[in-house]
C-alpha cells in the first residue's frame, strides 16, 4: 500500500502570551495509506487541528516535512511550501462552512472556478458531485433554505468535486443532531468507497472515530501516544492515558512484594494475578468496569459499597484495599448493597505509576 500522507519529524511550536512556549505538535512521524480512513483523536489542545492545518498548508511547520501523494509539500529546511490551493486536497473544515450568498451550484462549482475549468466541464462535474451527495434538483437553492444535513452535504459535494485523492475533515458532522450524524457517517463511507479517497478525520467524538476509522492516532499535549486500529487501541492501550481516553476505565494502585500482587492499603490479602514481565514495585492495574468478575466465593474477598441499577446492566462500587473500583455486570449477577463478594480481574493491563513530568506539563498548560 502506498503512503499518501507522510509526516516526517514534524514539530510546531507557538509562543503564547500567557502560557509561554507551547509545543503544539512534537516530532510527529506518521504515514496514512491510500484509501484509508484515519482519525486524529485526543482532548482539547492535543494538537489535532494544528496537524491537520499543517497538512492542508494553512500553517507553516517549525521543523520537519510533509509529503502528499509522493510529492513534498512542506519541507522546512529547504524552505519549500506549496500553498493550500495547489495541494490537491478536498476539505471539509468547520471554518469553511457553505457560503450563504451563493446557490448550491455556485458553492460546489467554486473550487473548479479557481482551477479555471471551462463552463461545460464545471456543469458536468458539479452535477455529478450533487448526484453523489443526493442534492440533485437543488442547484438554484440558497443554503439557508436547506436543512443542516443538506448543508453539510453541500460542503461534502464541494470537497469531492475536484476528485481529490486525500480528504481532510475537521469535525465535519459536529453541527448535526445524533440521528443525522449517523446517516452522514454512512454516506461519507459510501462516498469514500465510490471514489476511493483517503480520509484524515479530526473529531472529539470517540465513538464516531471508532465507527469510521481504519486506524486512529491518539495524542496528548502535542505528543503521539498510540497509532493503531480501533480494536487494538481499546483492547491494548499502550498507557494509562489511552486507556482512560477510549471507553470507560477503572484503575487500581497495586504493590508487588515477594512475588505477590497487593491492592494498596491491603498488604494481607494478595490478588490472584500473575506478575507482568516489566513489573515495578508499584504499578497501576487498568481494566474496564465490565471486565471484572463478581462472584460469591472465588477471588479477592470484599463487599459491595454501592449498587446502582442501570437500564442494561448493574453497576457496583467495591472496596479493594483502600480504593473503590467500579464494576458493571449483567443484571443476572445480583449482589445487594453491603453484601460480601469476591472480585477477579480478567486480563487487566499494567502501567507504571503516574508520569510526573506529564502531570506538570498538563498543569502548566492549564489543562487540569
Ligand atoms: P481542539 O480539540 O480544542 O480544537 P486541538 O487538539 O485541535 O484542540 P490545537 O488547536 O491543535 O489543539 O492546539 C494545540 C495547542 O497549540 C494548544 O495548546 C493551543 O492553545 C496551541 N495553539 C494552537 N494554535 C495557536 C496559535 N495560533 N497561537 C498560539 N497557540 C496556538
Amino acid at each position: 500500500m502506498d503512503a499518501q500522507v507522510v509526516l516526517k519529524n514534524v514539530t510546531k511550536r507557538f509562543t503564547t502570551k500567557t502560557l509561554g512556549d507551547i509545543v503544539a505538535v512534537d516530532n510527529f512521524n506518521l504515514e496514512v495509506y491510500e484509501g484509508e480512513c484515519f482519525s486524529f483523536l485526543g482532548p482539547s489542545g492535543c494538537g489535532k487541528s494544528t496537524t491537520l492545518r499543517m497538512i492542508a498548508g494553512f500553517e507553516d511547520l517549525t521543523e520537519g516535512e510533509i509529503h502528499l501523494c509522493g510529492n513534498p509539500v512542506s519541507v522546512k529546511n529547504k524552505n519549500l511550501y506549496v500553498p493550500p490551493e495547489e495541494r490537491g486536497l478536498g476539505m471539509v473544515f468547520q471554518a469553511f462552512a457553505v457560503w450563504p450568498h451563493m446557490t448550491v451550484f455556485e458553492n460546489v462549482a467554486f473550487p473548479l472556478r479557481i482551477q479555471k475549468l471551462n463552463r461545460a466541464d464545471v456543469e458536468k462535474r458539479v452535477k455529478e458531485a450533487l448526484r453523489h451527495t443526493s442534492l440533485q434538483g437543488l442547484e438554484d437553492v440558497y443554503p439557508s433554505d436547506l436543512s443542516g444535513g443538506q448543508q453539510q452535504r453541500i460542503a461534502l459535494a464541494r470537497a469531492i468535486v475536484t476528485n481529490p485523492k486525500v480528504m481532510l475533515l475537521d469535525e465535519p458532522l459536529s453541527n448535526l443532531d445524533p440521528k443525522l450524524r449517523e446517516s452522514m457517517r454512512f454516506e461519507l463511507k459510501e462516498l469514500q468507497r465510490k471514489f476511493n479517497f483517503t480520509i484524515i478525520f479530526v473529531t472529539h467524538d470517540q465513538s464516531e472515530a471508532m465507527a469510521l476509522s481504519d486506524r486512529m492516532m491518539v495524542c496528548d499535549m502535542g505528543r503521539i501516544m498510540q497509532i493503531d486500529t480501533p480494536e487494538n487501541l481499546y483492547n491494548k492501550p499502550i498507557n494509562r492515558f489511552v486507556h482512560s481516553f477510549l471507553g470507560e476505565s477503572t484503575f487500581l494502585n497495586v504493590v508487588i512484594k515477594d512475588g505477590k500482587v497487593y491492592a494498596k492499603g491491603d498488604m494481607e490479602n494478595p490478588l490472584d494475578l500473575d506478575i507482568p514481565a516489566n513489573a515495578e514495585e508499584e504499578m497501576i492495574l487498568a481494566t474496564r468496569p465490565n471486565a471484572i468478575e463478581l462472584t460469591g466465593n472465588k477471588g479477592y474477598k470484599t463487599f459491595i459499597k454501592k449498587r446502582i441499577f442501570l437500564t442494561d446492566r448493574t453497576e457496583y462500587l467495591v472496596q479493594i484495599g483502600d480504593q473503590t473500583m467500579k464494576v458493571q455486570t449483567p443484571h443476572r449477577v445480583t449482589f445487594a448493597q453491603g453484601e460480601s463478594c469476591c472480585v477477579n480481574f480478567i486480563d487487566p493491563m499494567w502501567y507504571p505509576v503516574e508520569d510526573k513530568a506529564a502531570e506538570e506539563e498538563r498543569r502548566r498548560r492549564q489543562l487540569v
